[in-house]
């Protein structure tokens, strides 16, 4: 049965470094829930302290409404899977699936069932007396993945799963990762530095600096509220322009930037005249060369075009600001190098973030 997991005021220091700083979250019974951060961020720490493998210095951590800080990791009922899939290489892959069974004390046949069972979620039945030696890293994960399921943990725990497999293989593993959970419906936490995991997967995402929860929220609220510039620069790609409020009014801010004046509809923050903010723009938001009327519009000189095929790259400058413009379903004309453009963004587009 999943639950769900409370962590309140939890705290992880190793010597001096704050590891899990005050973090308080809940998570929900069969949510799938991502910790998104950069490298040394807390994020496998978080993910120690849930499997039981690290005991919070304060605060607590509840699965229902149960505090478990003093429950060992065999007695949580958590699965895990590791980025390196942590399995016996000599053994069959049988073998490595049964062990949580066997220290289970579950009888042969029933064993055998959910060996099964737990093969058909990762599509792997016909592997089961191959040597895990003898298999690709997909099929070692997929492995790995069946182990941590086979137990029918409350909570699956996933750290970094899939970032060493190949672009097209972790695609694949990505829909393959996300019908396991919606077939199961198991509470999961799945630790990544890797944004298109969690944009393409998560129920919620929090996102980490420094052992600090910043921003929790949908992918879409994320991407598109981000809290701060970190949060708006780490989940999915913006250009920045720095700016001071001029005019603000019920959502909406005047900004005096080095490009002009810049119209903003997406004010979410206290802001008041004066202020110095850093005005976030998605790179698709800037329309280059549009004709249309748009409620900002800035020149540019454009300085390198990249042609990707089903997008198109600028790299322009504006004002000596560089910025970053993408074009969907390019056509056979394109601008070239030292062209100057007008570029136009709606004011919807444009969010101005506290400096
Ligand atoms: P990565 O993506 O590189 O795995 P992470 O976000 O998972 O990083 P953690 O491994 O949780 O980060 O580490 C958080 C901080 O705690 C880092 O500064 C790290 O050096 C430190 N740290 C983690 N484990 C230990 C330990 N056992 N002893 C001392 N310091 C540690």
């Amino acid at each position: 049965m999943a639950v769900s997991v409370q962590l309140t005021h939890v705290t992880k220091a190793f010597d001096t470094t704050l590891a899990v700083n005050d973090v308080s979250l809940n998570i929900e019974k069969g949510e799938f829930f991502f910790l998104l951060g950069p490298s040394g961020c807390g994020k496998s720490t978080f993910l120690r302290i849930v499997a039981g493998f690290y005991k919070p210095d304060a605060g607590e951590l509840r699965f229902d409404d149960t505090v478990v800080n003093d429950v060992p990791p065999h007695q949580r009922n958590t699965g895990m899977v590791f980025q390196n899939y942590a399995l016996w290489p000599h053994m069959s892959v049988a073998e490595n699936i049964e062990y949580g069974l066997t220290l289970r004390k579950l009888d042969k046949l029933e064993r055998s069932e959910k060996i099964t069972s737990a093969l058909e979620m990762v599509q792997m039945v016909d592997y089961r007396d191959r040597a895990v030696n003898t298999l690709s890293g997909g099929q070692q994960q997929r492995i790995a993945l069946a182990r941590a399921l086979v137990i029918e943990p409350s909570v699956l725990l996933l750290d970094e799963p899939i970032s060493n497999l190949d672009a097209a293989l972790r695609q694949q593993m990505r829909d393959e990762i996300k019908q396991i959970h919606d077939r199961t419906n198991i509470t999961m936490f799945y630790v990544t530095h890797d944004q298109v995991d969690a944009l393409s997967m998560a129920d919620r995402m929090a996102i980490m600096q420094d052992g600090v929860v910043i921003q929790v929220g949908t992918p879409r609220e994320v991407y598109q509220f981000p809290k701060n510039a970190f949060v708006a620069s780490f989940v999915g790609e913006t250009n920045f322009i720095s700016g001071k409020v001029q005019q603000t009014s019920n959502g909406s801010a005047a900004i005096e930037t080095p490009v002009g004046m810049l119209h903003s509809e997406t004010v979410y923050h206290d802001l008041s005249e004066g202020t110095s903010v850093q005005c976030s723009i998605r790179p698709e938001a800037l329309i280059v060369d549009d004709s249309t009327h748009a409620e900002n519009t800035i020149t540019a000189k454009i300085t390198a075009v990249n042609y990707l095929g089903r997008i198109e790259e600028y790299q322009l400058v504006a004002a000596d600001v560089p910025l970053k413009a993408v074009h969907y379903n390019p056509g056979t004309e394109t601008k070239k190098p030292g062209d100057t453009v007008q570029v136009a963004i709606a004011a919807a587009a444009i969010i101005p973030l506290p400096d």
